[in-house]
């Protein structure tokens, strides 16, 4: 009998580099890979249970959605099955072949900037189904996707440059991983070594696990239970699941309402940034589940685009479960989980404000880009949003903030607007000319550093109804600040002024007497109350010899 051909193929230059560093790297934290194996089954369990919602035609159709880890101590193996979606031929090239996932490709972006591999790394990103690698001399993937007509398939590499598809015997829907582990790594070939790591993150996963044989997991959703059943490793842990991280939360909320919309949502504000650190566009992470199946893990139009950094899961037990990801965005019952849990996030940041203030200045200051963006952009949040700007001010200590509520608070009686300056840091704000007459008014003002600050504050124009202005406007109206002794009479300074304005000639718009000033000669006013600082520099690049 003929045997089937076998393919070779080359991994894409990429995923050879990944197993490189994989493979060589010395990550202490090598059990990791059981985790990110029993992931991708769940994913692939989630997709089939999703598929089963729109196709007729599925193979095996009566299949449990389980998973199935094996170990055994004799021939030095791991094996982790599910009845999942499978794989077909183009499946395997394309996923396991080239890389498909983004925290990947994030990790090779981080090491090509960094100057080594920072064994964090690998732990932050998580390189899902390439860190079996780790562990292991080759792994075997045996695969059938759900289609009635696919291929059973079996691919095979030993991570050192190719792998190889063949094709194998037996119908079962889904797929089976046999990981031959090392000589070094005979651990994972032991139950008890194993079970103990599946329990860590399996009462995460929504379907039942058997290892050798025995149930481990209860399928339960952490976040349909009582709150105050939950102990804080269990969302930490959950966290940790969910997102592929290893970092621990800033901020966790999780909360149910039945009006306007029956919903339980649990939210987390990671520890960083990624998006300050370099590392692209985050893309929304709040899962949304109808009754513990999962209708689309990165739904976009579920949350508004500046809360792209938040994590975690929303589940409505009113929404249709064929609703498809295509039509979902325009669903009146998205807007309405929208609203509810943006709402809802809002009231509780403003809570976080209030009551402990220096945790939410560390917050601010890694994610506050985020609420300045939907302060400029999100009108329906406005009013909540402006709430939770900070600045620091001319009256702060330095390193403290102040919000608009608290500026506006502090206003004398005959101070009529809200003043900002903008510029590189505190001192050449404190020193400036700009702050003399304030100083000596005993006027707070604003200081602003980055241009997204000043797009806001040119943007939101007013607060309280007080008109936010910049404090080097040239149309202020202070009251004079300087005394009329030593100064010079009226026809000589005219005449300065004059002179002053045919010696710099057309650098300065015009050139008049000031009443602002006390210590300093002179001061650069911007005469255009329109155009920020920002604006013009942004003008000037596009506009060269304008
Ligand atoms: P990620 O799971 O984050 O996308 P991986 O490198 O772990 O990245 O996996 C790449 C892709 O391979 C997955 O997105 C999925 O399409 C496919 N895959 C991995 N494991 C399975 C599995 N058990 N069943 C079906 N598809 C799988």
């Amino acid at each position: 009998m003929a045997k089937s051909k076998t393919q070779k193929h080359e991994f894409q230059a990429e995923v050879k580099k990944l197993l490189d560093i994989v493979i060589h790297s010395l990550y202490t934290d090598k059990e990791i890979f059981i985790r990110e194996l029993v992931s991708n089954s769940s994913d692939a369990l989630e997709k089939l249970r999703y598929t089963q919602l729109s196709e007729k035609d599925i193979l095996d159709e009566k299949l449990p959605l389980e998973i199935e880890v094996s170990t055994d101590d004799k021939e030095n193996t791991i094996t982790i099955t599910d009845f999942g979606i499978g794989m077909t031929r183009e499946d395997l090239i394309e996923n396991l072949g080239t890389i498909a996932h983004s925290g990947s490709k994030s990790f090779l972006e981080a090491v090509k900037e960094g100057e080594g591999i920072n064994e964090n790394l690998i732990g932050q990103f998580g390189v899902g189904f390439y860190s079996a690698f780790m562990v292991s001399d080759s792994v075997e993937v045996l695969t059938h996707s759900y289609k009635q007509d696919g291929e059973h398939l079996v691919w095979k590499s030993d991570g050192s440059g190719e792998f190889e598809i063949s094709e194998g015997s037996g119908h079962r829907r889904g797929t089976k991983i046999v990981v031959h582990l090392k000589k070094d790594q005979k651990e994972f070939s032991d139950k008890d070594r194993v079970e103990g790591i599946l329990k860590k993150y399996s009462s995460f996963v929504q379907f039942p696990i058997k290892l050798n044989g025995e149930q481990i997991n209860k399928v339960e959703a952490i976040w349909l239970r009582n709150k105050s059943e939950i102990k804080d490793e269990e969302y930490e842990e959950f966290y940790k699941f969910q997102t592929n991280a290893f970092d621990e939360p800033t901020y966790r909320l999780h909360f149910s309402s039945e009006a306007p919309i029956d919903i339980n949502t649990l939210l987390f504000v990671p520890k960083d940034n990624v998006e300050r650190l370099g590392f692209g566009r985050m893309e929304p992470e709040v899962s949304l589940y109808c009754k513990k199946v999962l209708i689309d893990p990165n739904p976009k139009g579920l949350l508004p685009e500046w809360l792209r950094f938040l994590k975690g899961v929303t589940d409505s037990a009113d929404l249709p479960l064929n609703i498809s990801r295509e039509t979902m965005q325009d669903s009146n019952l998205v807007l309405k989980l929208n609203s509810t849990i943006t709402k809802r996030f809002l009231k509780f940041l403003s809570d976080e404000a209030k009551n402990n203030p220096e945790k939410y200045d560390e917050f601010y200051k890694n994610f506050g880009f985020f609420i300045k963006e939907g302060a400029a952009s999100d009108f329906q949040h406005r009013e909540s949003l402006q709430n939770l700007l900070r600045f620091e001010s001319s009256k702060s200590e330095s390193g403290k903030t102040v919000s608009l509520e608290d500026y506006v608070s502090n206003m004398g009686e005959e101070q009529k607007d809200i003043y900002y300056l903008f510029g590189p840091n505190r001192e050449s704000l404190e020193n400036g000319p700009h702050m003399e007459a304030f100083k000596a008014k005993d006027i707070e003002v604003l200081y602003i550093y980055e241009s997204i600050d000043e797009f806001v504050m040119s943007n939101l124009r007013e607060f309280n109804e007080k008109k936010i202005v910049s404090a080097d406007n040239s149309n202020l109206e202070l009251d004079d600040v300087t005394s009329e002794e030593d100064a010079l009479s009226r026809v000589d300074s005219e005449n300065l002024c004059i002179w002053i304005k045919e010696y710099l000639g057309d650098k300065v718009d015009k050139v008049t007497v000031s009443k602002r000033l006390v210590g300093s000669p002179v001061v650069a006013v911007n005469a255009d109350e329109f155009m920020t600082h920002s604006m013009k520099r942004i003008m000037k690049v596009m506009n060269k010899e304008d």
